[in-house]
């Protein structure tokens, strides 16, 4: 993961770095009130300070404007949301990392829903790149079951569905899949129309370009291909799908590393 980098200028909402820049704990950019979210089904217990917290995520800074009974009491009830993930955005809000992902990506994805959701997109972007760095360091990618969460927790202009597609899209091109389809088929049929469209909107303006270094394109150090950025969300995105950049012809080596699923 990127170091973080220290500023003492505090982010905000409507302009949002990509890269993940750690802000200055003074008590100017922490301001001295604190409130209290209650999350999950268990009401977890989160103190945070007020200042930070509004200058970073738009949907708090409304919650606690003033206008709504949160806002004067300093506290808000989050029965739905997950409490580990809501800890490890708080976390982030104050030391600009995230835990390194052991063995399963499923708290990655579970805080990345949660940052989707409120729209943090720097603290998604740094989910992203924890995500991509796991699969690259251990070439692996997700099994049918990660995708079928991803599409069920993410909203279509996702760039984590992007990256699933994309990941998908290269396995069924480069690798003998049957066995996979065969073992998957019943999954397979529950994944939304959008997972299928998004592989075939893939596959037809890239297939030539369908390989291990499309979805890893700095596995080999190959040309230009997909790089971290374009499973970011920026600015400029509004949260939109990006296009995705071609990537140059390399030599095609390991692919069976493509095949390895997560545990
Ligand atoms: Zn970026």
């Amino acid at each position: 993961m990127t170091s973080p980098k220290t500023t003492t200028e505090l982010p905000t909402a409507e302009n949002p770095p990509c890269s993940p820049v750690a802000i200055a704990l003074t008590a100017e950019n922490l301001g001295t009130e604190v409130v209290t979210l209650y999350v999950g089904p268990k009401r977890k217990q989160i103190v945070v300070h007020k200042k930070l917290l509004c200058n970073r995520i738009e949907y708090f800074s409304k919650a606690f404007d003033g206008r709504f009974k949160e806002g004067r009491e300093g506290i808000i009830y989050l029965p739905e949301d997950d409490a580990d993930s809501m800890s490890q955005l708080v976390d982030w809000l104050y030391r600009c990392t995230i835990p390194p992902i052991i063995q399963s990506t499923m708290p990655a994805r579970k805080l990345y829903y949660l940052a989707e959701k409120l729209c943090v997109s720097e603290a998604m972007n740094a989910v992203m790149d924890e995500i991509q760095k796991y699969h690259k360091v251990y070439s692996v990618h997700f099994n049918p079951n990660q995708m079928l969460d991803v599409y069920r927790s993410t909203h279509e202009r996702s760039k984590l569905r992007l990256y699933v597609a994309a990941q998908a899209a290269c396995s069924f091109r480069v690798l003998k899949h049957r066995k996979t389809w065969d073992a998957n088929s019943e999954l397979f049929s529950k994944m939304s129309v959008d997972f299928f469209r998004d592989i075939m909107r893939i596959q037809l303006d890239h297939w030539d370009k369908l390989r291990e270094d499309y979805v890893w394109p700095q596995r080999h150090n190959i040309g230009k291909g997909l790089d971290l950025c374009d499973f970011h969300v920026h600015n400029k995105d509004n949260l939109s799908n990006g296009n995705v950049t071609q990537t140059e012809q390399g030599n095609l080596e390991n692919l069976e590393a493509v095949n390895r699923e997560e545990n």
